[in-house]
């Protein structure tokens, strides 16, 4: 059967009402009730979710405390905990494409992506975190010889992982990985429109024989679930990704509650700037184009505003606008699809309300602005590119979260760093020349956490990922993602 015909086999199974995780029991939320889940494929009920209340949220913190305190997984050889974590992303992988088509179902994401994005990413992150467990090393002290000064890594206690919808395995497994590898336990709080498939993959978590109690997952709304881990006395550290709204009341939280470390990792409005000097502009505008529209925009490194020297604006941008124009927007579980679904009616809404904005204050529509395929009932908007944005327009501001480029020419090196870090965000950029002394200098010069050069997007987990200013603290992937988990302890001995 080829891969089309499988996903097509999978695209309308039942998917059972989904309950709680916590202390390694599937169970109802106590008040019994459930949330619907809308497919942003055509607007249908999926399936229902546990409303997670309070009182949930705190049974899952207890568990997760009580496991942490017994030591059924910190206390663990190193290469026993590291077998748990391989075997799980071996069931991860035998599950590849049922999940990447359940994730699909529930968040719009194009398959063809999904597939990469989502499990796969996933799998080789939580390989990556599982061999760590047996090769990172405390240290000893350049100290005088009669003392001796040795630097323990400890894990920290309870975790708490709030994941947004664009990406939920990928980034469940960026928190996930470094937070398990390190020996915490977690709760953790996936998005109220795209649960689905963490559920499953928190399943097969316990079936690779991660002790109950460690991995809970509690799924309903921010307001109670993700209100109750932030203001918790017994969570020690959250770890986020989403809007920066919610990431202001995490940091309100904390203070108002233990002081709990918070990790925040929250959107972006990266700048991808191509000087006349760029090699291919014809590939630079493709991949461009690639760079914001797929997964219709709702990643948080997008390149969602375009600097392009004025000698070549007209040019690139036509070459752009045609690129844009020959992706192929819709059904999301169609491997041919570039851009799938916005994953739900009010993002979607969001978005069409930034296109009219951006005219409003002076922007001209080059091209898209429109909701598409309504008639299907899914969630769908074309390719949209605004020129003549003025730095201070809101869409050269604000996230948009969706398929909407902003476009501004600018003079020179100078005039293009000045534009690049006119926001108060700092997640990721691009730079396309062939210049290579402007390239590292345009890399030190952009004030954000990834700079692409002459390409855009694709760092695998081997590197850090996160931002600066207000795109957050913390980086997710790499080794150092593993710092957020674990506590230096020092131990000073007289010899
Ligand atoms: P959000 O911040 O509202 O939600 C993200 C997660 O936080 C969800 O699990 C949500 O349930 C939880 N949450 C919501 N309110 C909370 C609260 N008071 N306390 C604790 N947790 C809470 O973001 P969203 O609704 O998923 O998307 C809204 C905007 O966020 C988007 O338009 C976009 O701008 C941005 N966003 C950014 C990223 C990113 O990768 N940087 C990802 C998703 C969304």
């Amino acid at each position: 059967m080829t891969e089309q015909a499988q996903i097509d086999t999978l695209r309308t199974k039942a998917i059972a009402p989904r309950k709680l995780l916590i202390d390694g029991q599937l169970c109802d939320s106590e008040t019994g009730q459930t949330d619907n889940v809308i497919s942003p494929l055509d607007g249908s009920v999926l399936t229902t979710t546990a409303a997670g209340s309070k009182g949930d949220t705190e049974r899952a913190i207890a568990a997760a405390r009580r496991a942490f305190d017994d030591k059924r997984w910190r206390g663990m050889p190193p290469a026993a905990r590291k077998k748990i974590m391989l075997r799980w992303a071996e069931l991860i992988e035998a599950e590849m494409l049922d999940l990447a088509v359940l994730g699909v179902r529930n968040n719009g994401t194009e398959i063809g992506m999904a597939l990469k994005a989502e499990p796969g990413s996933a799998i080789a992150t939580l390989r990556f975190y599982a061999e760590a467990i047996d090769k990172v090393y405390g240290e000893i002290a350049p100290t005088p010889g009669d003392v001796l000064g040795l630097i323990h890594r400890e894990p920290i206690g309870v975790v708490a992982a709030i994941i947004p919808w664009n990406f939920p395995l990928m980034i469940g497994a960026w928190k996930l990985g470094p937070a398990l590898a390190a020996g915490n336990s977690v709760v953790l709080k996936p998005s109220e429109t795209a649960s689905l498939s963490l559920l499953r993959v928190a399943e097969l978590a316990l079936e690779a024989g991660l002790p109950a109690g460690v991995l809970n997952v509690v799924t309903g709304e921010g307001r109670v679930v993700g209100e109750a881990l932030s203001h918790s006395m017994d969570v020690d550290v959250v770890v986020f990704t989403g809007s920066g709204a919610t990431g202001r009341r995490l940091l309100q939280a904390s203070a108002a509650s233990n002081m709990k470390r918070c990790y925040l990792e929250l959107g972006g409005k990266s700048a991808n700037v191509v000087f006349a000097d760029a090699k291919n502009l014809t590939e630079a505008a493709a991949v461009s184009a690639a760079g914001i529209f797929r997964n219709s925009g709702q990643v948080c490194v997008a390149g969602s505003r375009l600097l392009v020297e004025r000698s070549v604006h007209d040019d690139f941008v036509a070459e752009l606008a045609k690129a844009a124009k020959s992706m192929r927007v819709g059904d999301p579980l169609d491997l041919t699809t570039q851009a799938g679904a916005i994953n739900n009616a009010t993002q979607l809404a969001q978005n069409l309300s930034f296109v009219e904005t951006a005219q409003a204050e002076g922007g001209t529509l080059y091209q898209g602005g429109q909701r598409v395929l309504e008639d299907t009932g899914g969630y769908f908007m074309e390719p949209t590119i605004i020129t003549d944005v003025a730095a201070h327009h809101s869409v050269a501001q604000k996230e948009v979260f969706g398929p909407v480029l902003a476009v501004t020419a600018f003079e020179d090196e100078d005039d293009a760093i000045r534009l690049a870090n006119s926001t108060d965000y700092g997640l990721a950029g691009g730079v396309w020349t062939s210049d290579l002394s402007r390239a590292h200098r345009m890399v030190r010069e952009m004030h954000t956490g990834v700079v692409h050069v002459n390409t855009y997007g694709g760092p695998d987990v081997t590197v850090p990922m996160g931002g600066v200013k207000q795109s957050g603290n913390g980086h997710d992937k790499s080794l150092h993602a593993l710092d957020k988990f674990l506590d230096l302890k020092t131990a000073w001995v007289k010899l």
